[in-house]
């Protein structure tokens, strides 16, 4: 298939219906060709990003120490034992919940993540894929080429919108983080091509706004917990498109949406710690200590 470049979702379904294949197909074949790498190493090489991804989950869920700010500690434990105390359900949201906490505070923590798309929102894909793992038993090499079709969502996001808090605002960052990981799952579970289409387009017209706010400049509040929440935004976007749900507005147009409402979003709304959650009166308290901090060191 010849494909110059990926432009927009458009492009990338019309390609993979001509061709009969799936988007992860076609992703991966446009990596070939911009790479110069052998399908092989490329297969290879997600398959290392997979491996991280799991592991991150396992080490975010045995982590007990506080962040490197302090402001968060043990929240994946914490949901655990609410599961195993039966305070709340034991399903695949309440999994993939924990499973996030546990990632986004391993990479708050400065432990080995996979930035999909960008570090504060590495928890949102790892958390829906292990989960759907677990839950249907999909082989590595189903979730490594999932991971494609991921990554080619997060390209046309980049291209034609934004994948930065600072330039986007959260939207742009776990918006887009539950946008790639609403596609990979619903091509994961046998979704048609347009499904696909449809799963990111609804997963991402749900974050539209969203700022991008941390207190004190770091990378914890509310990023982590945002990190559960939108996977499972990921998770209600990919089971409607699989339903049979469709966006009123098509998927280019509402990635469109999300660069302008990016563009409209004040700068005290986009990663300046200026604004939002950031300049409430707690979120002051705890930036001036923080920054003490900094200089006491
Ligand atoms: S609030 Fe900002 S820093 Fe935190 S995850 Fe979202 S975009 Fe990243």
């Amino acid at each position: 298939m010849a494909l110059d470049a990926i432009q927009n979702f458009q492009q990338l379904v019309e390609t993979a219906l001509e061709n009969h294949c799936t988007i992860s197909e076609v992703v991966l074949e446009y990596e070939m060709e911009s790479t110069e790498k052998s399908r092989v190493e490329l297969l290879e090489q997600m398959l290392g990003n997979w491996r991280v991804m799991k592991n991150s989950v396992l080490e975010g869920m045995a982590k007990q120490e506080a962040t490197m700010g302090g402001l968060v500690k043990g929240s994946a434990s914490i949901v655990e034992a609410a599961i195993a105390a039966k305070r709340i359900s034991e399903d695949r949201l309440s999994k993939t919940v924990l499973r996030a906490l546990a990632v986004a505070e391993l990479n708050a923590s400065m432990g080995l993540i996979v930035a999909a798309p960008t570090a504060g929102s590495c928890g949102i894909l790892p958390a829906v894929l292990v989960t759907a793992q677990e839950e249907k038993n999909y082989p590595d090499d189903k979730i490594v080429m999932s991971l494609f079709t991921a990554a080619g969502i997060g390209l046309v996001l980049a291209k034609n919108a934004s994948i930065a808090g600072a330039e986007g605002g959260c939207q742009a960052e776990c918006g887009s983080a539950a946008s790639m990981a609403a596609g990979a799952l619903t091509e994961l579970a046998g979704g048609t091509v347009n499904q696909v289409a449809e799963a990111v387009a609804l997963s991402l017209k749900n974050v539209l706004g969203l700022t991008c706010d941390p207190v004190g400049g770091l990378v914890e509040v509310p990023c982590i917990k945002r990190n559960s929440f939108l996977a499972v935004n990921a998770i209600v976007a990919s089971d409607l498109a699989l339903a049979g749900i469709r966006s009123v507005i098509p998927v280019d147009e509402v990635i469109g949406a999300m660069k302008e409402t990016g563009e409209l979003m004040p700068l005290a709304l986009k990663e300046t710690a200026q604004g939002g959650l950031a300049a409430t009166p707690t979120g002051k308290v705890i930036g001036k200590k923080l920054q003490e901090e900094t200089f006491e060191k």
